[in-house]
């Protein structure tokens, strides 16, 4: 058993690891949902010395040696009035419990290279920063991206077509002129390993890079449970039917607003009729062979060279998972 599959192990059990079996979803803020809706109460919680500010372009953090770059709230003063700032939460632990975090949105301007504070970081795609940021900064920055590309793309009221205000610190959008509240949305996914005696089903979008192979998912549809889900994508995708679909571990994934469920299958059988709108190709392999892709070695099927998604993926979790067994 890999240290990896140690900590996810002992996550599903409850155990000390628990906030960290995948990217994003180490939850370290406490988001005082009772306490936001008051106007005074967030202006005292940004008046405080030790309140700090992320600032985010276009979604792409500022990211400070390797660290999410975490500004005094006395910097906003250096955005813009218009640019928008939510409130994401206070600290659960660490040094200073209690801590206000906020995050504000400079993407009004034209480049990264023309946002505030480029000469004390780099605002940084977060795919890339996923990859050194700490489980709890990068939870805190999903968090943050997630809001603030949800309330650039919600200025408009769904139903009547008015302009909306933020709420509640950027916890919801209110309708001046309908009265409709409109709150974060989350677009449920369920990413489905499917088994079949020793291999597992991998396969690759059409736009996926050369040789990447992952879990096969789908965006669960009107009035759907995600396990309905998990058996009609593998149906629509790779004609294959499944059953015994087990929850494993679930992901926020802030790209933009997707919440990934994941499952566990059993396939009937091996013969795939693929989806080529979907599916550009798919594989069975052999856990052996996972577990030697896991090591590091480069892996072949039937001649073609097979990658497997990076670390922070929940996919990537559901493979090491099943591999460890
Ligand atoms: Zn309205």
């Amino acid at each position: 058993m890999t240290r990896d599959t140690a900590t996810i192990d002992a996550a599903a059990k409850g155990g000390p690891d628990a906030r960290t079996v995948c990217a994003f979803d180490a939850a370290p803020l406490d988001r005082a949902s009772e306490l936001r809706s008051d106007p005074e109460w967030v202006a005292a919680q940004q008046a405080r010395e030790d309140a700090v500010l992320l600032p985010l372009w276009r979604g792409d953090p500022l990211i400070v040696d390797g660290a999410a770059g975490w500004l005094s709230f006395a910097a906003r003063s250096e955005f813009r009035e218009a640019d928008p700032v939510v409130f994401l939460g206070l600290d659960k632990q660490g040094r200073k419990p209690g801590r206000p975090r906020f995050a504000i949105d400079c993407g009004s301007r034209p480049s990264p290279e023309t946002a505030p504070f480029t000469d004390f970081g780099a605002y940084t795609n977060l795919r890339e920063a996923a990859g050194v940021l700490s489980p709890d900064d990068l939870a805190i920055v999903g968090q943050a991206r997630w809001l603030l590309d949800w309330h650039a793309r919600h200025g408009a009221c769904a139903r009547c077509g008015a302009e909306t205000v933020m709420r509640d610190a950027g916890a919801k959008r209110e309708c001046p002129s309908c009265g409709a509240e409109h709150f974060p949305r989350s677009d449920p996914v369920a990413i489905v390993l499917a088994t079949n005696a020793d291999a597992c089903l991998l396969g690759r979008g059409p736009h996926f890079p050369p040789g990447f192979y992952s879990a096969l998912a789908g965006y669960v549809e009107a009035c759907e449970t995600p396990e309905a889900c998990a058996i009609r994508e593998l149906k629509e995708e790779a004609g294959i039917d499944i059953s015994n679909v087990r929850y494993q571990f679930s992901q926020p994934w802030p790209f933009p607003s997707s919440l990934m469920m994941g499952f566990f299958a059993e396939a009937a059988g091996r013969e795939l009729t693929l989806d080529p709108r979907e599916i550009a190709d798919a594989l069975w392999v052999p856990r052996a062979t996972i577990r030697k892709r896991l090591n590091g070695e480069d892996i072949e099927i039937d001649g073609t060279s097979v990658n497997v998604p990076p670390r922070f993926t929940i996919a990537r979790r559901l493979i090491e998972r099943w591999a460890a067994d």
